[in-house]
């Protein structure tokens, strides 16, 4: 829970501040302070104390940021920095002040499902998946839309496994993107719409490719709490009980670095589960995107809604990360997430997504 305390606490804090201006992806991309952690909680300090007014300068400011808890993470007094920021854009959307970015991402949400108002497919055709098994599977938006090889790869999987599994009739989103967005109602009423169909399917796991929702279930948003009834797995934690059930072709001779969502990194903690599903694949420890690894990995340009809002500051974003990556001579980025993946698809570095990995090595 952000508290008002939280808030001025971090507004407080963070508007003298330099302390993680080397650990933010914006500053260190746009070099301007303007889009700094510090000017930030100046920014809005300066509305706080009625010298400035919420406005278009204002949401420039507040929706150029990832959201991705790096300057929390660095940060010696671990200062919400994130929350402070989306807390501001509510504020923004409340006053009309959003980029029309962002009303028109919840429409999308509200009439197709997914925030690119792309039509969906027929996800049971698709994904092989029956109804009121033990198993569902939640796919994600991403998935669905812009990395159906991640659907496909999960049903070879499940398949060699002998595992059966079901799909919900109707995903949708789980409403994380449109709360780091402002739209605070709208996200918790999506996660609530999400969690009660989950419910509803009997299933007592959850398996998920897809971070945002991973950490939606388990960990949370706001004031929408995580979710209640079956387990929750993201898929290296299912793939890591079972890799030893599985054959596996002789590993491709490449240099493998694994890339960590921000998710995963930092808010719903899943390191140590994919890097040993790369190990038990190729025989090597995947690579390290260092330093800017594990709970200090770098965003790939999908979170916080830059993608929606300053789509070119995304792409920015997802060059210098397969740069990271490319510098330590990887040859193949295995992400840990769809959106991850898609993202850093097509700069230059051959991008598998962790289950789409054991898929083409099966
Ligand atoms: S998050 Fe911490 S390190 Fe970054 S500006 Fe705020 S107080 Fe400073």
């Amino acid at each position: 829970m952000f508290t008002e305390t939280d808030r001025l606490t971090a507004i407080h804090s963070c508007r003298s501040c330099p302390m993680c201006h080397h650990a933010d992806l914006v500053t260190t991309i746009e070099r301007r302070e303007t889009y700094s952690a510090r000017a930030r909680g100046l920014t809005l300090f300066a509305v706080e104390q009625g010298v400035s007014e919420l406005g278009a300068e204002t949401a420039d400011v507040m929706y150029r940021f990832f959201v991705d808890g790096l300057c929390r993470q660095v940060c010696a007094g671990h200062i919400p920095h994130d929350d402070m920021v989306v807390d501001a854009r509510r504020r923004l959307v409340a006053a009309g002040y959003a980029p029309p970015t962002v009303s028109r991402v919840k429409a999308n949400i509200a009439a197709t499902g997914n925030p690119w108002g792309e039509p969906e497919p027929d996800l049971r055709a698709l994904s092989g998946g029956g109804s009121r098994q033990n198993v569902l599977l939640y796919f994600g938006p991403t998935a669905r839309i812009k990395r159906v090889g991640v659907i496909q790869a999960l049903n070879r999987i499940l398949e060699k496994l002998g595992i059966g599994f079901s799909v919900l009739n109707d995903e949708r989103d789980p409403g994380l993107l449109l709360h780091q967005l402002g739209e605070w109602e709208s996200g918790a009423a999506a996660a609530q719409v999400l969690a009660e169909r989950i419910v509803r399917s009997g299933a007592d796991t959850l398996i998920t490719p897809d971070a945002e929702a991973y950490q939606t279930f388990k960990v949370g948003f706001g004031e929408t709490p995580a979710l209640a009834g079956p387990a929750v797995l993201q898929v290296s934690e299912f793939l890591e009980k079972c890799v030893g059930q599985l054959q596996f072709k002789r590993p491709k001779q490449q240099q493998i670095a694994y890339h960590d969502p921000c998710a995963f990194a930092r808010t719903a903690t899943c390191l140590d589960p994919p890097r040993a599903i790369v190990r038990a694949i190729s025989g090597a420890d995947p690579l390290e995107i260092g330093p800017w690894t594990r709970e200090l990995a770098n965003c790939s340009g999908e979170c916080g809604g830059v993608s929606f809002t300053v789509p070119l500051l995304a792409i920015h974003a997802a060059e210098r990360r397969v740069q990271e990556a490319k510098a330590t001579g990887a040859e193949l980025i295995v992400a840990g997430s769809s959106a991850a993946a898609a993202m850093l698809e097509g700069h230059g570095l051959e991008v598998l997504e962790l289950s789409e990995f054991v898929a083409q090595a099966l």
